[in-house]
């Protein structure tokens, strides 16, 4: 019979936080591989090739990290980084040394399978349609039409500026990924200075009210402080 389940390379030293995640991914129809240290799991990511990687940063024998970059070294595999609370600069490095997405712990396992299946999607979506998404993006009732520079919501057309568009075109190729702010900042203005962070807020501040979300609400896009924005791909978050 053919195997046609995503495999899943688990980075994690903890025996129970290990054991709970497996029991939780294999429910989930994943196949689990388990290492419980930074060596070991560079072994099983070239002996197995995993479709995702989900990594604890902080391993006995080494900082995850590291293991970040070994695999970024040549490979694109998706990477989710498991972070402690609340330390932001921990999740902007890890994303902007290339992991795909973070969980904070404690996470439910609604929101690390949600995390699983976005990343899984959007590397999919990436490696299908390349660097040039023509046509039509669409998320609920936000719709982006590429080619005409257009963005609607609930059908009507949203004037924004040209920033503005391409601030939204670029959370929208990458749906579903945490953008860190140095990310975005770079991919809209290509330099960044000391306001460069000021001016995205106050873009996003009006690409909101144009969009009609309340202050604080997470409609289409999601910003974490300190870390950056996520177009949000599925359910409202
Ligand atoms: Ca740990």
């Amino acid at each position: 019979m053919l195997n046609n389940k995503y495999k899943i390379l688990l980075v994690e030293d903890d025996a129970k936080i290990r054991s709970v995640m497996t029991t939780m991914l294999e429910a989930a129809g994943y196949q689990v591989v388990l290492a419980e240290t930074g060596a070991l799991a560079k072994n099983l990511f070239s002996s197995h090739l995993p479709d995702v990687v989900i990594l604890d940063l902080g391993l006995p024998d080494m900082d995850g990290m590291q293991f970040l970059e070994f695999v970024r070294r040549d490979s694109l595999t998706p990477i989710i980084v498991l972070s402690a609370r609340a330390d932001e600069r921990d999740k902007v490095r890890a994303l902007d040394a290339g992991a795909n997405d973070y969980v904070t712990k404690p996470f439910s396992s609604a929101e690390l399978l949600a995390r699983i299946r976005m990343t899984l999607r959007n590397y999919h979506h990436r490696a299908d349609s390349g660097k040039l998404p023509g046509g039509k993006f669409q998320v609920r009732d936000l719709v982006i039409d590429y080619d005409a520079r257009q963005v609607m919501v609930h059908g009507e057309e949203i004037k924004l500026s040209q920033t503005e568009y391409n601030i939204i075109a670029l959370l929208s190729e990458h749906c579903g990924k945490m953008m860190t702010y140095s990310a975005i900042i770079k991919g809209v203005w290509g330099y960044s200075d000391e306001g460069s962070v000021k001016k995205l807020q106050v873009n996003m501040a009006n690409i909101r009210k144009k969009f009609g979300v309340k202050p604080g609400e997470a409609r289409y896009i999601t910003n974490e402080l300190g870390v950056g924005y996520r177009m949000n791909g599925e359910r409202d978050e």
